[in-house]
């Protein structure tokens, strides 16, 4: 069977006329000889405002609860997309994460998939129906419904598509595909052609809202190529796979920006072994992902630690360490604050240098103050005030001569 994977986001589906649309366009995909999965989101604005309606009743509501409602949005959009293949005459049927036999382990809200059987869907198909599946969504050993975080029905797609062997997987989306930086913020920027996992992953997780990370990641571990594409175009996107022909002379092949991040700090530190393994036990084990990392030099005994959080897990990573303290721990939270990481990637700094110079130089030619930094093998981030984010994006992207 000539299987093919694809995944529309929220705006995609966002209201009726667009359902509709993406039902055309799965027909004439099916009327190409393709045996169609589709995997959808919620409509857009959908999972919030679920969430905002939790929190109009419990500002901290429980995981458990909140996968149950969130759910829901993703279940709205397969029942809606199979009555509007139905009405244009194509076969559909709907299926849940459960019933795709998604299964999962770890933590709500941002469970990890352990298997993907598939459920049904492979009978499905040769019986000729394109089969909707429902993503962000799948169910742990207990029988409870589990979701994958944010933008989860990324993960969704790219895990259907490894586990039926799909020769295809496409992912789309309200853009052409991914960019050299954000359009919004660049208006030079130009479409990625192809694109390597490894590049894609670090360009996701600094904060290039086109996929999520941990979809990326998959994708990476089990070599399952993907495509990023637009809804509203016929144009071909950006190709995601393991390697790609990349000019010798590209030592930064794009530029992130992340302003949903916030810089957490702890003082008088005791200076000895053990006190910050203390501090990131805490958070690993409160389930939230720390990034940049900087501890300085102790003076009189004592040190300060500084790193950054999701803004989604500041509330929880202040609570976890307030605790900590509480308990005994030495130490002393300060005042957390927002901050905007920008970051460039491309895996040709692994053999050239001079990328941080001139990275640190543009900032500094704009006259913007770098708050923290952090690098990785092909990665080069710097903390900046919220306010200079956007300028500090644009000045690394003509220092690098991407873009028009
Ligand atoms: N509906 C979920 C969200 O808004 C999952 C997704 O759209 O991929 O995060
Ligand atoms: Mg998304």
């Amino acid at each position: 069977m000539n299987i093919i994977v694809k995944k529309f986001g929220g705006t995609s589906v966002g209201d009726v006329d667009r359902i509709k649309k993406v039902a055309r366009r799965v027909k004439k995909s099916q009327a190409e000889g393709h045996a169609v999965v589709v995997v959808v989101s919620a409509r857009a604005g959908v999972t919030n405002s679920l969430i905002e309606r939790a929190k109009a009743i419990q500002k901290n509501p429980a995981d458990r609860e909140l996968d149950v409602l969130m759910t829901c949005g993703e279940q709205e959009t397969i029942a809606l997309l199979c009555m509007a293949l139905d009405a244009i005459g194509v076969e559909a049927v709907s299926r849940t994460g459960w019933q795709a036999g998604i299964i999962t382990e770890g933590l709500h809200a941002k469970s990890r998939i352990r298997e993907v059987s598939g459920g049904d869907i492979r009978k499905q198909l040769k019986a000729g129906k394109v089969v909707v599946v429902a993503g962000f969504q799948g169910v742990n050993d207990h029988g409870d419904l589990t979701t994958f975080g944010r933008g989860g029905s990324d993960l969704s797609a790219i895990a259907l598509a490894g586990a039926l062997r799909a020769k295809g997987c496409q992912i789309f989306t309200d853009v052409e595909g991914v960019f050299t930086a954000d359009p919004r913020i660049v208006p030079k920027a130009t479409k990625i052609e192809a694109i390597n996992y490894e590049e894609m992953l670090e360009l996701a997780s600094s904060g290039s809202k086109v996929m999520q990370t941990r979809a990326v990641e998959f994708a990476q571990k089990h070599n399952i190529p993907f495509e990023v594409r637009s809804t509203f175009s016929t144009k071909p996107g950006t190709s995601v796979k393991k390697k790609v022909k990349s000019l010798e002379d590209t030592l930064v092949s794009g530029v992130a920006i992340d302003k949903n991040q916030v810089r957490v700090s702890i003082t008088e530190l005791p200076d000895r072994p053990g006190a910050a393994a203390a501090i990131f036990k805490v958070m690993a084990e409160s389930g939230v992902i720390v990034d940049m990392i900087v501890q300085n030099v102790a003076r009189n005994g004592k040190a300060n630690l500084t790193f950054t959080v999701p803004s989604e897990d500041a509330f929880r990573a202040e609570k976890a360490l307030k605790e900590h303290f509480a308990d005994g721990a030495s130490g002393k939270l300060g005042k957390s604050t927002n901050i905007a990481k920008v970051s460039v990637v491309g895996v040709g700094m692994r053999s050239h240098s001079g990328v941080a110079s001139a990275f640190f130089e543009a900032l500094a030619n704009a006259g913007i103050n770098m708050l923290m930094i952090s690098t990785s093998e092909i990665k080069i981030s710097v903390a900046v005030s919220p306010d200079q984010g956007d300028e500090a994006t644009r000045v690394a992207h003509v220092a690098f001569g991407l873009g028009k």
